[in-house]
């Protein structure tokens, strides 16, 4: 058999890169759909160079996809020269770099905040130059929850600031005193179909996700602004998979795009209780090359994280009424590290 005649179909195994929650939750929501899979709980640069394991995994699974966007391009690349890889190459290679990122958006005519790549002290000190301050220092890859990051203002010194992200190449942003962060999330098909999620309502507390709301408190034609946002990117990425956006809205009803990743998203958490298709579901549909389900909503919906030793309530969490309560299982409690969510729904609001 081909690989063309085995890439689409509920029989095919899935391979899925990654075995943290988000790859627990997308290997539940395939098991729902009878859909075969394998998880690969670690894949490091490191392990990298064990080329036989991963030709080993490529014989066992039909198709591969991913639910972390930190997958070694050459790790990548070997896979897709054997199977699937969905979502492909090129949207990892987009999304792992904070620059490369932020031109491609621009390239499709999407608003980004300023910025600039910095490789050294005096690349920094020239930007800022131009940037102005406050600006946010990332590290242009590995970031994750606000690590490896730093906002400087008036009077701090650009040499105090490589070092605190450890002089990695880097990209300097303007800081963006944004009047909220909302997040969409697409899903498209094999056969380019697209489908949106609603926009939510994002809050960041220490660059980490707390809770995300849906309704988003904005007008109708921002939420459509956001949802061709992710249209966009997802059609000249030529995507297949869920894709999430993170969006800044500013005070004058701009979008700036904060960031994408290629997978499912702690954003998008809340469709598992408040939707008729979850993220995680519509995903895996998608590798799989099934059709596509509703991502409409049934309720409104406020996803809070359960973060250290937040996950301590769970007893009174799964009491409630109307929450949905997910806990990740993870035995080892640690300050930020998510730990769980739960979603509390109401009935869906008409406007
Ligand atoms: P990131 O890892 O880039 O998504 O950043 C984590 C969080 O830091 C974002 O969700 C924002 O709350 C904040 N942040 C990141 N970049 C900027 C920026 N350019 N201006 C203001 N806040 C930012």
């Amino acid at each position: 058999m081909t690989i063309s005649d085995r890439s689409v179909g509920p029989d095919q195994i899935i391979g899925i890169l990654g075995g943290g929650q988000l790859g627990r939750m997308l290997a539940l929501a395939g098991a729902r759909l009878g859909l075969p899979f394998d998880v690969v709980r670690r894949i490091t640069e490191a392990d990298y160079s064990d080329e036989e394991a991963l030709a080993r995994f490529a014989g066992d699974v039909d198709v591969v996809t991913y639910e972390f966007e930190n997958v070694p391009a050459r790790a990548a690349d070997f896979l897709a020269s054997r199977l699937p890889v969905r979502p492909g190459p090129m949207a990892l290679t987009v999304s792992q770099d904070r620059v490369r990122e932020k031109t491609f958006a621009r390239e499709c005519g999407l608003a980004v905040p300023d910025f600039a790549p910095i490789d050294s002290v005096d690349d920094l000190a020239r930007a800022l130059e131009t940037i102005g301050r406050p600006a946010v220092l990332k590290t242009r890859r590995f970031g994750y929850d606000g690590k490896g990051q730093v906002v400087i203002r008036a009077g701090d010194d650009p040499a105090r600031a490589m070092a605190a992200i450890g002089h990695q190449p880097a990209i300097l942003e303007a800081f963006v005193s944004f009047e909220k962060e909302i997040s969409v999330l697409v899903v498209r098909g094999v056969d380019g179909e697209i489908r949106h999620y609603d926009p939510v309502e994002n809050v960041h507390r220490g660059g980490i996700l707390r809770t995300s709301t849906v309704p988003a408190s904005i007008d109708v034609s921002l939420g459509a602004r956001a949802a061709l946002t992710g249209t966009v990117l997802a059609e000249k990425l030529d995507y297949v998979g869920v894709l999430a956006v993170e969006l800044f809205v500013t005070r004058d009803g701009q979008l700036l795009l904060n960031e994408m990743a290629p997978r499912v998203h702690n954003s998008g958490h809340w469709t598992e209780a408040a939707c008729h298709c979850s993220q995680f579901e519509n995903h895996m549909r998608a590798v799989a090359g099934l059709p596509l389900g509703s991502t409409s909503r049934h309720s409104d919906a406020v996803m809070q994280n359960l973060i250290g030793n937040g996950v301590d309530k769970w007893r009174r969490l799964a009491a409630e009424d109307d929450s949905v309560l997910h806990l990740y299982g993870k035995r080892d409690q640690r300050e930020g590290r998510k730990m769980g969510h739960v979603t509390r729904l109401s009935p869906l609001s008409r406007d």
